[in-house]
């Protein structure tokens, strides 16, 4: 008999001929988040298992698997021959000692020479003998005993589900860059982008030294606060400061953001051309600030031919809290660093700015030489 952790996976078995090679990745996902633990991982169908493990360190393992995009739900249990005898080995180490109970049994070995009712009955009347502190109950019980009889001889014991997050195994559909700020929303929008399957890099840019080191630190908490899901442990830097003081010295004040956002696509497009990524993703949300207007999105699409993905485009404030609460990233997005795009702030920034106006004001700075500069002081950090 031996401790494990089954995991069993959602939407992955939907799909149909590619479903070898879904499994491989969430296997793989499951391998990489467990890293730095000692474990092994077994596939048993329709479910793995995480074996010889790190007891102590069963909670952090727990939590691990908590934020592996593809777990529909996982249990802490036993794992032992399918006997009844060792079957109730297993069970009366995790029953409860007192109060009403019920044994629920599922057959994946339909060979099994006992039906599921039959072996829910003889293990539960076993118990019973055992433990008169106990009363069965089978419609409303306090505790539930599963019984998983696999086809490999082996049976699983386990008391209670935990949900998983659900979602596809990350690396499965594409890579993107994430343009992620010190704010709240790009995490969570790279959070909802994983959650579909995508490989999501980060980039971030600063305005050093107008924002400190602080600034930079709390970017990087929060990249791994999200790489825990999407198991990419690395940030790109880029410096936007000499672009910042260009449009501040030369544009006019009220485009400063919208230019500022060009500039910043730009370079990410070609930091996604560096990294392989197909796609651009931002944390933009419709009208939640002056350059998240449709002309405000629109102008920055303008000077690039990646897709631009704006998961949270319809989400209200609230509802990115509350996800970004979930995920862990909301205290760290909170803490009071300035972000780059605060630095040379206007106080009425364009709100419908007209295309030509921009392209007039643009046409004052030498773009391809400060997207040039800018890219030479790319950093990578890795963690
Ligand atoms: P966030 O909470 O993500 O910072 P926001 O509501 O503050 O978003 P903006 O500051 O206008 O909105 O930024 C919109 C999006 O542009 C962000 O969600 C992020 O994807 C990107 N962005 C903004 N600032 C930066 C930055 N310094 N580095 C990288 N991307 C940024
Ligand atoms: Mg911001």
């Amino acid at each position: 008999m031996e401790q494990v952790i089954i995991i069993r996976y959602a939407e992955i078995h939907l799909k149909g001929k590619n479903r070898g090679y879904f499994e491989r990745v969430f296997a793989n996902n499951l391998e990489k988040a467990m890293k730095g633990i000692r474990h092994e991982i077994h596939r048993t169908s329709g479910r793995y298992l995480v074996a010889d493990f790190d007891e102590e360190r069963t909670d952090e393992i727990m939590r691990r698997v908590s934020k592996v995009f593809g777990v529909h739900s996982y249990s802490l249990g036993l794992l032992t021959e399918n006997d009844e005898g060792s079957i109730f080995e297993a069970v009366k180490l995790l029953a409860p000692q007192e109060g009403t109970f019920k044994v629920q049994t599922h057959r994946g070995d339909k060979h099994y020479p006992l039906t599921s009712m039959e072996i829910s009955a003889c293990i539960g009347g076993r118990l019973l003998d055992e433990n008169h502190n106990l009363r069965v109950d089978v419609h409303t019980p306090q505790h539930t005993i599963y019984i998983d009889i696999r086809e490999s001889g082996r049976a699983l014991i386990f008391c209670s589900f935990a949900d998983g997050l659900h979602g596809m195994p990350v690396s499965t559909a594409g890579k993107g860059l994430l343009l992620i700020s010190g704010g709240i929303d790009s995490p969570v929008a790279g959070y909802m982008m994983a959650k579909r399957g995508m490989t999501v890099g980060m980039l971030h840019f600063h305005s050093y030294p107008y924002t400190n080191e602080a600034a930079k630190e709390k970017v990087v908490s929060l990249a791994k606060i999200l790489s825990d899901y999407t198991l990419v442990n690395r940030i790109t830097t880029v410096s936007v400061t000499q672009i910042q003081e260009e449009i501040h010295r030369k544009c006019a004040a009220e485009l400063n953001v919208t230019l500022l956002r060009r500039f910043m696509f730009r370079i990410a497009e070609r930091i996604a051309k560096y990294e392989g990524d197909g796609c651009l993703v931002t944390g933009e949300s419709l009208g939640q600030v002056a350059s998240q207007t449709l002309e405000g999105l629109t102008s920055s699409n303008a000077v690039v031919k990646l897709p631009v993905l704006r998961p949270l485009i319809g989400f209200d404030k609230e509802d990115i809290i509350e996800v970004a609460k979930k995920i862990g990233t909301y205290e760290t997005s909170t803490l009071p660093y300035e972000d780059c795009c605060t630095v040379f702030l206007p106080d009425f920034p364009a709100i419908k700015p007209k295309l030509s106006f921009i392209e007039e004001e643009e046409g004052k700075l030498d773009v391809d030489a400060l997207v040039e500069g800018a890219l030479a002081t790319r950093e990578v950090i890795k963690f």
